[in-house]
């Protein structure tokens, strides 16, 4: 149910939630956005602080995400050093803003180390909107392409799905 070095949910747990929102979504025709994360160039941190510092880094991230989302908001340690994130009613306008807001707020997080020293650590963000007329699993791998659109365009950036395939808009293609 949780994970055991972030104490949030772990990924089984996390996709319960996520196809009652996707159903919730299905019915409802409600907006929700899903958002990938993954931590930049997190191997050269342990290579270069080691493990310790690395799992505290995880948990420090794992509990500012937390904090700042919204109380129907929900995450998990999707793997790694990846969270997946589900904003419910909310347009991916909004979804943009509030993962920004955490992208820019994470940046300038520190991280103690033992000595005097803070670590500062980015993210990349994949955001795509819920589409109902996919299976939930597909929605997970768009976030999934935007995540490695984010990597590709430098790291430290937010970007949708729906800006790298803008014919998909709404799990639709536009007919020409
Ligand atoms: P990128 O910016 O492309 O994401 O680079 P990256 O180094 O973050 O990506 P990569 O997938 O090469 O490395 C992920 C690293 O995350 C490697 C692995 O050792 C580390 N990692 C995964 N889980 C844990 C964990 O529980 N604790 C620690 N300390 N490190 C972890
Ligand atoms: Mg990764
Ligand atoms: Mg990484």
């Amino acid at each position: 149910e949780f994970d055991p070095l972030t104490d949030i949910f772990n990924r089984q747990a996390f996709f319960r939630i996520l196809s009652y929102e996707y159903a919730r979504a299905s019915r409802t025709g409600q907006p929700c956005c899903i958002c990938m994360v993954d931590l930049d160039h997190f191997k050269t941190i342990n290579d270069t602080y080691g493990h310790l510092v690395g799992d505290k880094e995880l948990q420090v991230v794992a509990h500012y995400l937390t904090d700042k989302l919204r109380p129907y908001d929900s995450i998990c340690r999707y793997g790694g050093e990846e969270f997946l994130i589900c904003l419910p009613s909310t347009k991916l306008d909004k979804a943009k803003k509030i993962v920004n807001r955490l992208r820019i707020g994470l940046f300038s997080l520190p991280i103690d180390l033992d000595k005097d020293k803070k670590l500062n650590i980015t993210a990349s963000f994949g955001i795509a909107k819920m589409a109902t007329n996919i299976p939930l699993y597909s929605n997970v791998a768009r976030a999934d392409e935007a995540l490695y659109a984010a990597k590709h365009g430098g790291r430290n950036q937010a970007i949708a799905y729906e800006e790298i395939r803008p014919d998909s808009k709404n799990g639709r293609r536009k007919i020409k």
